[in-house]
């Protein structure tokens, strides 16, 4: 038996260093990264820049508490603002806890108007964490399985339908926000219309609604724009953003706008460790990085040389349904279950990931070189072909 909870069931790789793509593990194998952490790493592993941060500020001043004033906390909010137009950040230590945040936001929002007991309007095939409101919030029976009961409040509908809002909203007169994912990420890369968050928007204007997305998996680049919300040209009430924040440093963010402004007062929300120095010179340093680069251009490029590559090399195989994503957020969907293409990957010196039972998830950090993404195309085409 052993000593950790067995929560991530088998694991049977040791990696022990990584720089930029590339990680080792420890017999010494050489691994190009396209998960990085999932989605985490998106300047790669060890960026001096970050690391540089890290060390420096764990040198310094690691941890004071929200007792006190932090000023590398209100100079990353007053970056963060200004890179998507949001108002005012709460931090977190991580994804789920973001999302909480949002969560509470809706339903103090909901009661603050006089709304008796109100609901927020979530998807189905969602994904938005692991603690209980989260699971509550998420669309996927087997994250929730077990964990009955569930936090209430929740309607779910299905994602990238219009119709299926207007109708929960004639049949529940209490819903006070829509939360969601600009792009599902572990329901399988799920993009929806174009002008679906447009529509959305407008929705939410006419009923007094928050619009509240989820970009703990598109934000922070990854998709070719800071946050994907900015390919549509609007801009939500709530926004939250995690994994590549601190590119590998625990780190989330809670951001509001418009309505969501000033609903959480002193004392309605807190966090020891969110803000704190550390984490928060990290995530400065992964911001300035990534305004000082062509990251987001770069992005862009990939994941359409990705998805054209992989479109060109898989046209005739039966086995693919659909290839598709948002930057280097990619795809691969599959007419049959595929998890044991990981471990082929994985012999051939690559890191991948699986998603919803049949969609191949890639997840590269933004420092990926072109010639890289042909070796992605390369490996990946050729096992596909030969499941
Ligand atoms: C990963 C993820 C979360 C949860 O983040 P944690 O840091 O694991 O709590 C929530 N929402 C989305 C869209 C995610 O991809």
């Amino acid at each position: 038996m052993t000593s950790l909870m067995n929560t991530y069931g088998q694991r049977t790789l040791t990696l022990t260093r990584g720089a930029g793509t590339r990680v080792w593990d420890d017999a010494g194998n050489e691994y190009l990264d396209a998960i990085s952490g999932i989605a985490v790493c998106g300047l790669g592993h060890a960026h001096p820049a970050v690391s540089k941060a890290i060390s420096e500020q764990a040198a310094t001043l690691m941890h004071v508490s929200n007792l006190y004033n932090i000023p590398q906390q209100q100079a990353l909010a007053d970056t963060l603002v200004e890179l998507s137009g949001m108002s005012q950040v709460f931090f977190s230590n991580s994804g789920a806890e973001a999302n909480e945040a949002a969560l509470k936001i809706a339903r103090k929002y909901g009661n603050d108007k006089g709304i008796d007991r109100p609901i927020t309007l979530v998807m189905e095939n969602s994904f938005h964490g692991r603690t209980l409101a989260t699971l509550s919030a998420t669309g996927n029976p087997k994250v929730q399985a077990g964990f009955a009961p569930l936090v209430d409040g929740f309607v779910h509908i299905p994602y990238n339908d219009v119709d299926a809002v207007r109708r929960a909203l004639n049949e529940f007169s209490n819903v006070v926000a829509i939360f969601l994912e600009p792009v599902q990420g572990e329901g399988g890369i799920q993009v929806p219309d174009s002008q679906y968050l447009n529509q959305l928007r407008d929705i939410c204007d006419k009923h007094e609604l928050l619009l509240m997305l989820d970009e703990i998996q598109t934000g922070i680049g990854r998709t070719g724009k800071f946050f994907a919300y900015q390919h549509n040209g609007i801009i939500p009430d709530v926004l939250t953003t995690a994994k590549g924040l601190g590119n590998g440093m625990p780190i989330g963010a809670c951001l509001v706008q418009g309505a969501a402004v000033n609903v959480l007062q002193a004392g309605n929300h807190g966090s020891t460790f969110g803000g704190n120095p550390l984490s928060c010179s990290a995530a400065i340093a992964v911001l300035n990085e990534l305004q000082a680069g062509d990251y987001l251009q770069r992005a862009s490029n990939l994941g359409k040389q990705l998805v054209d590559g992989f479109s060109q090399r898989l046209k005739t195989c039966k086995k693919v349904r659909d290839i598709r994503g948002m930057g280097l957020l990619v795809g691969i969907e599959l007419d049959r279950e595929c998890s044991e293409i990981v471990a082929l990957a994985r012999s051939k010196g690559l890191l991948i990931n699986v998603t919803a039972g049949n969609i191949v998830r890639l997840l590269p950090p933004l420092v990926l070189s072109d010639a890289e993404a042909e070796e992605l195309i390369d490996i990946i085409s050729v096992l596909i072909e030969n499941l």
